[in-house]
């Protein structure tokens, strides 16, 4: 009996060894084929300027269409695809789909005449790490025809943590290209405000977990107000993200937040369904104009 225990041990031992190997070595492949199958998309979710109302870009966001799981987000596979390092081929398969998509839509004349939309690409840590990403971000805008002002980087605080003189040696690269840099989820990193000195920084994208109280929340508002000071007196173009109410949306206007993007205008949604929406001409209402006093 004690036999037989201790070998049953042994196997519940080794098969829990095997189950987490197993589970990785099961997502890579998996992810390895997704990106052969060509199972996975962009969502673009669009950019509006707050003065005027208009789309002037979007955001290209990443889905893997699963055969049998339907729609995965990715927040369920970026950090398994980071960690194999299969986030360079999948990360390069997405800069060159979000600029020949831009550029296409570059042709499209919509009723109310907007200018070239920019597209705003993630990129991750292992990305921004790689030697030649400058020279392969340089390529797809070649090879694509899109205009470098069209293309904005989005990197996180957090890749500026490793190697300083490192990442402001590859931002002055990536700024040389003609491209545009952003913050994204500014204010929830580890960084101090020095970096906003020397790096040749754009835009600063107000993290969404500020949004959610700022029409009712003092705190809040003026993490926000200061934020969007801050980003225009370094001369920044300044973002909110995750804008759900026509409340907050007012907010950022009267505090002379440049863009948004949110639910409330529109969720990532599919190319076709991006490209409904700018045909379309829909648009926000413009800021009002008039003093508010003035109308009663
Ligand atoms: P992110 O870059 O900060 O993107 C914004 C996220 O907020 C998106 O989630 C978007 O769908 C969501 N969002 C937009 N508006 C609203 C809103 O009004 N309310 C709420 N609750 N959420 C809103 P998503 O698409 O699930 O992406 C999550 C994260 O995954 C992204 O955060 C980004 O860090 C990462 N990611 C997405 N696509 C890529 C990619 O192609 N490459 C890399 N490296 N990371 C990506
Ligand atoms: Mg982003
Ligand atoms: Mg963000
Ligand atoms: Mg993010």
């Amino acid at each position: 009996a004690a036999k037989k225990l201790g070998r049953n041990r042994w196997q519940f031992y080794e098969s829990t060894m095997n189950d987490a190997a197993l589970e990785r070595l099961r997502i890579e492949g998996a992810l390895r084929k997704a990106l052969e199958r060509g199972e996975f998309v962009l969502h673009y979710q669009p950019q509006l300027d707050l003065a005027s109302g208009r789309i002037v870009g979007m955001e290209a966001l990443l889905r893997w269409q699963h055969p049998e799981l339907g729609t995965v987000p990715p927040q369920r596979f970026i950090g398994l695809a980071e960690e194999t390092g299969l986030i360079v081929p999948i990360g390069a398969w997405v800069l060159h789909t979000a600029c020949a998509q831009a550029r296409a839509w570059h042709d499209i004349a919509e009723p109310g005449g907007f200018g070239p939309l920019r597209v705003a690409v993630n990129l991750s840590a292992r990305q921004f790490a790689q030697p030649d990403l400058v020279e392969s971000i340089a390529q797809v805008l070649a090879d694509t025809g899109l205009p470098p002002a069209c293309l904005d980087i989005e990197l996180t605080e957090s890749l500026f943590v490793d190697d300083v003189a490192q990442a402001v040696d590859t931002l002055h690269r990536l700024k040389a290209l003609g491209v545009a840099l952003s913050i994204d989820d500014f204010g929830t990193g580890y960084s101090s405000f020095s970096y906003l000195r020397t790096f040749p920084i754009d835009v600063l994208k107000i993290d969404r977990s500020f949004m959610a109280d700022i029409a009712s929340d003092a705190d809040e508002a003026a993490i926000v107000i200061s934020i969007i000071a801050l980003a225009h007196n370094l001369k920044l173009r300044v973002i909110a993200e995750g804008v759900e109410s026509a409340a907050q949306l007012e907010f950022l206007r009267a505090h002379g937040c440049d863009e948004m993007q949110g639910y409330h205008f529109s969720r990532p949604v599919p190319a076709e369904e991006f490209e409904r929406i700018v045909r379309s001409g829909r648009t926000l209402a413009p800021a009002a104009v008039s003093a508010p006093e003035l109308l009663c």
